[in-house]
């Protein structure tokens, strides 16, 4: 896929997705707080989006900063994040990188993506996400669907997402950085499944080799 056909295809997800709900992230995202926007980055690795926007929602009706959620017991940071998934290693993580904020940063969310790398527990998902959501940087976030969606489609041929970011930081035109994500993350909750892609009902079939789909309906 060249990106003459990358802008079509990106033009009619858009356009399916429509009025749908956007993903979590994006939610919590309208949230201009970036400490909340990070810890909701953290917390919805493998969760469900309805999951991690209640436990965010609890979470910062008790708290408002990193020195607030450090004062919580982990049992108590367990019960409020509870049922995210490895709500325990997340609280723990949680910890580590309030304590990071707090030594490094004086509790503030830095704005750079190489700061951000620097923090406890952040990778390069999470950092992109957070610059993203939360400055309004020039991120690229790769998530599982943004690496599966990409294959593809024939986008990029990588292994893996860290890849994958390295080959769309160079080629994607940089007009798409910031939605690339919540467009195809949109997309693959809905019609680019994972194990079972609705192509029978997606916009962009004509324009999709399906890269190492084996299965579809
Ligand atoms: S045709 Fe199938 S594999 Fe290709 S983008 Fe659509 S749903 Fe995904």
């Amino acid at each position: 896929m060249n990106n003459r056909i990358l802008a079509s295809s990106l033009a009619r997800v858009e356009k399916f997705l429509g009025d749908r709900t956007p993903p979590a992230m994006v939610k919590i995202g309208q949230n201009t707080d970036p400490f909340r926007i990070l810890v909701g980055c953290v917390l919805s690795a493998r969760t469900r989006d309805e999951v991690t926007e209640a436990a965010c929602a609890r979470l910062f009706r008790r708290i408002k900063t990193p020195r607030g959620l450090l004062k919580l017991t982990s049992r108590q940071l367990e019960k409020e994040i509870y049922p995210v998934a490895f709500y325990r290693n997340k609280a723990k993580a949680l910890k580590l990188l309030c304590s990071d904020l707090m030594e490094r940063f004086d509790g503030r969310v830095p704005e750079t993506l190489e700061e951000l790398l620097t923090l406890q527990g952040v990778g390069r998902k999470t950092a992109n996400l957070t610059l993203i959501l939360a400055f309004n940087g020039m991120g690229v976030c790769v998530d599982t669907h943004v690496h599966r969606i990409a294959n593809r489609w024939g986008y990029v041929e990588t292994a893996t997402p860290e890849e994958t970011e390295a080959v769309l930081r160079k080629k994607l035109p940089k007009k798409y950085w910031q939605k690339f994500n919540e467009w195809l993350v949109g997309f693959g909750q809905t019609i680019c499944k994972p194990l079972s892609p609705l192509c029978s009902q997606c916009p962009v079939d004509k324009h999709c080799p399906r890269t190492g789909v084996n299965k579809y309906r």
